[in-house]
């Protein structure tokens, strides 16, 4: 570990050939952002908010959200990107002081932006706030659960709204922030060239996207060899979401939990993936294991991969492939 810190912290992530990539964290509070710093991640490619709003009897004043947004973004400068995720409640998260209606399938139901686009003031508080923090770093904004193109334009209203509304009461904000979608419905990932028109970037969400696309439950451990991101269902969704996105000149980055996996490595990064983004102590080893790595190998690797047809075989030759790396 001593080694890793010393050869690779602070470094850019790069393979062998030069191909350049960003390998940033996952937080869930403030606090974690210096940790992840200091880890050596990039940036931040996943801020859950939905931490702030848990624990407590009722909801976070815009305020109050500032200044947490802005105590997690300082960490990490001007430049350094920090991707604050709208509030992501419902599913299996709940809070305890806004009810909900009971669901049959909560994962299927009134979760992520689809509450948001329900409880609008609520939405446009952590905007504002999210706004306001972009003062001091290089925020983007990114919206969770979007399935179609007609939730995406909604959320950016409100979005045009929280600015005016900023600018009536003469609060400093920054103005261009960039603002992205997770890709985690299936619906949203066939439909990426669309929305590649109009975002600003897509950050691929694998813990739902494999539920919603097997169609079993993430947190059903007897489902659990159904939520393998490398089903090769998932990675023709990944694969086709990246081209869609790069051929618009929108980078696309992972958040989900595949993101950190090794054995995930060498396809993602022959996909093209631009952003990988996972728990803070995965980056230093994804570094150095992307250091042995050729982008043009990987290419060749990743052709070979989608021709499998189960995770399985995708795993032993993504193994193997690791293994002849030097
Ligand atoms: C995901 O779905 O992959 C993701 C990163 O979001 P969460 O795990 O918070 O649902
Ligand atoms: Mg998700």
């Amino acid at each position: 570990k001593k080694q890793l810190e010393r050869q690779f912290r602070g470094l850019p992530s790069v393979t062998k050939d030069g191909h350049r990539v960003e390998l940033a964290a996952n937080i869930g509070t403030p606090k974690d952002a210096a940790a992840a710093k200091a880890a050596g991640a990039e940036g931040v490619g996943l801020y859950r908010t939905e931490f702030l709003y848990m624990d407590r009897d009722d909801l976070p004043s815009e305020d109050e959200q500032y200044e947490a947004y802005r105590a997690a973004v300082e960490p990490f400068g001007a430049e350094a990107p920090v991707v604050i995720r709208t509030l992501d409640i419902g599913g299996d998260k709940k809070l305890p002081y806004l009810p909900l209606p009971e669901e049959e399938n909560p994962f299927l139901g009134v979760r992520a932006i689809r509450l948001c686009l329900d409880r609008r003031e609520l939405f446009r508080t952590q905007l504002r706030a999210i706004l306001r923090a972009g003062v001091h770093g290089n925020v983007k904004i990114m919206f969770p659960m979007i399935a179609t193109l007609a939730e995406w334009r909604q959320a950016k209203a409100e979005l045009a709204l929280a600015m005016q509304e900023l600018h009536e009461r003469n609060v400093p904000f920054s103005e261009h922030l960039e603002t992205g979608i997770m890709i985690e419905v299936p619906a949203a990932a066939l439909m990426a060239d669309q929305f590649a028109a109009e975002v600003d970037f897509f950050s691929i969400g694998t813990n739902d996207l494999v539920q919603y696309t097997m169609a079993a439950d993430r947190m059903n451990e007897k489902l659990s060899y159904l939520t393998d991101p490398l089903y090769p269902a998932v990675l023709r969704l990944i694969s086709s979401v990246i081209r869609a996105a790069s051929a618009q000149g929108k980078w696309v980055g992972m958040c989900g939990e595949m993101a950190g996996q090794p054995e995930a490595l060498p396809i993602l990064l022959g996909l093209g993936l631009h952003e990988f983004s996972m728990s803070a102590s995965a980056v230093l080893p994804a570094r150095a294991l992307l250091s042995r790595m050729d982008r043009a190998a990987a290419v060749a690797f990743a052709d070979e991969a989608l021709k499998l047809g189960s995770p399985d075989e995708i795993r032993a030759a993504a193994l193997q492939f690791i293994s002849k790396l030097q």
